[in-house]
């Protein structure tokens, strides 16, 4: 069998998941719609060969993309940050319109903008993907996450004080925070929050940790964490309902003592935490209202 009839019987993809049902699709900057199983990146490109590129995700909520802006704008911050030179943001239109017009799967929907370094002749390679949200994920903004606490084995002062290391940009070298995944589901939990060496902490492998204390919303400084999108808009929605809200450092006594923990991130939104270590907790019946005003679905 060559090589191409072989990439011609590769399954459709899923998101991992296995009550993912409709087939990932895949969005080309010209509009193009092809099933995500279509032989696309070259593999001498520095995305496959070293993780060397950066990424966004969002959910699509019945054809309505969310943060598309803000998403645009962290994918230039990210870009800037590891010298890739990106299309103008309109240049990601088509591609996003196509994919929203082309999907007949749920509800919601996750896109996913993905920029590799491309191969060694040559500028970057861009497409978008666009995939059947989890049902997992959807499930846990109610039921909620088991997480376990992490060490990142640095300080997220160190990280931000070391532009080398990307803190806050949003690159594909994601196989660190998939095996901090993996090792949560192995141990008996969903998910992970990371601390640093100086036992602060920081984020999940891919949500921003948020907190309810007093009718506060904390989230961990910008230090050696990704800027979430999520946060800020739940933030901004927090303080119009009345809620006091604060960048603060915390530790994990700061998380054992909080009214509740959240991990919060685009696609799925919120999931309130309900142990940590193993130690069970509450979401201090707030998580409701949490996602109220982060208009969940
Ligand atoms: N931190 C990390 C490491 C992430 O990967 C993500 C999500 O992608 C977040 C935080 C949450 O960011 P956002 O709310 O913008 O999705």
């Amino acid at each position: 069998m060559s090589v191409t009839e072989q990439l011609r019987d590769v399954p459709e993809p899923d998101s991992g998941d296995p009550d993912t049902r409709s087939p990932m699709l895949v969005g080309l900057l010209d509009g193009t719609v092809l099933p995500a199983s279509t032989p696309l990146i070259r593999p001498d490109d520095a995305g496959i060969a070293r993780g060397d590129g950066i990424f966004e995700s969002t959910l699509v909520v019945d054809g309505q993309v969310r943060d598309l802006p803000q998403h645009l704008a962290r994918l230039a911050r990210s870009a800037r940050m590891t010298d890739l030179v990106l299309p103008e943001a309109d240049a990601w239109t088509p591609a996003v319109d196509a994919l929203v017009a082309a999907w007949t799967g749920g509800g919601e929907m996750v896109i996913r903008l993905v920029v590799t370094r491309g191969p060694e002749q040559g500028g970057p390679t861009c497409y978008v993907t666009a995939a059947e949200l989890p049902a997992s994920s959807a499930r846990q903004r109610t039921s909620g996450v088991r997480v376990l606490l992490l060490d990142r084995g640095i300080s997220g002062s160190a990280v931000a004080t070391s532009p080398w290391l990307l803190a806050g940009a949003k690159t594909l070298s994601y196989a660190v925070n998939m095996a901090a995944l993996r090792y949560a589901a192995a141990n008996d939990a969903d998910d992970v929050i990371f601390v640093g060496s100086d036992g602060a902490v920081l984020e999940g492998p891919t949500s921003t940790v948020v907190i309810a204390k007093d009718r506060t919303l904390l989230t961990p400084p910008l230090e050696g964490v990704l800027d979430g999108i999520t946060v800020v808009r739940l933030i901004r929605a927090a303080q119009t309902a009345g809620w006091a809200t604060a960048y603060r450092r915390m530790t994990p006594d700061d998380l054992a003592a909080a009214d509740g923990v959240w991990l919060a991130s685009s696609a799925r939104l919120l999931a309130p935490v309900r142990s940590i270590d193993a130690v069970e907790r509450t979401d201090g019946g707030l998580t409701r209202e949490l996602l109220t005003l982060l208009e969940a679905p």
